[in-house]
């Protein structure tokens, strides 16, 4: 088998899945690209403006002529929101709002439609516990965020002339607005109703 391999969204997998908080995810954060909604979510749960947000948890790129967003880690690669308790235990300090590619994972959202899903096999939680279903409200939610974030930001940028930061600064403060406004992306509990891997 290789690392990646193709389900179905909307049938059984065949797969088994049980989580055993190995952090090999997490310990990966900077592989973690986040959308202008998970940003605007993960900001405001942490009680921090999106800009503060930014400077301390993202790297911001600029590929091609988009801006592209991810999680920065440590040294060692392992998330800057992954704490360690005095018991060892560790935790996502973010978790009610955590960027959806880590609500989904081992599920990847790499092809936009199509009704298939991508699964990592190198995560050590498969083959465990219940058998795995893809949660399809949810990884449409994602499909649905990961083509809004581009189409405004290729608006902004290629039919505006933005800078592809200045664009992003856009994008940011009229997500922010609309999440202030009772957006439903921006409603956790919504999220959750949607189902988790
Ligand atoms: S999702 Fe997979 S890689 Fe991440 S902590 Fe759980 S078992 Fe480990
Ligand atoms: S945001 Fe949370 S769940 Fe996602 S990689 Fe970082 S610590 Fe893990």
């Amino acid at each position: 088998m290789g690392r990646y391999f193709t389900v179905r969204l909307r049938e059984p997998t065949g797969l088994r899945f049980a989580c055993v908080r190995c952090d090999l995810c997490c310990g990966t954060g900077p592989n973690v690209a986040l959308t202008v909604f998970d940003a605007v979510r993960m900001a405001r749960f942490l009680g921090l403006g999106w800009r503060e947000f930014l400077a301390r948890y993202v790297r911001v790129i600029v590929a091609d002529v988009l801006p592209f967003l991810s999680l920065r880690g440590d040294g060692a690669g392992r998330c800057l929101l992954l704490h360690t308790k005095v018991t060892g235990e560790t935790v996502c300090v973010a978790y009610p709002a955590r960027p959806m590619r880590c609500r989904l994972y081992p599920v990847l959202v790499e092809r936009l439609g199509g009704g298939e899903a991508v699964v990592d096999a190198a995560c050590p939680g498969l083959g465990r516990g219940p058998p795995l279903r893809v949660p399809a409200r949810l990884y449409e939610q994602y499909v649905w965020e990961r083509r809004e974030h581009y189409r405004r930001l290729h608006r902004l940028v290629v039919e505006g002339g933005l800078h592809p930061l200045r664009a992003l600064e856009e994008a940011l403060e009229a997500a922010w607005r609309e999440a202030e406004e009772g957006a439903v992306w921006a409603d956790l509990d919504y999220l959750e109703s949607l189902g988790s891997v």
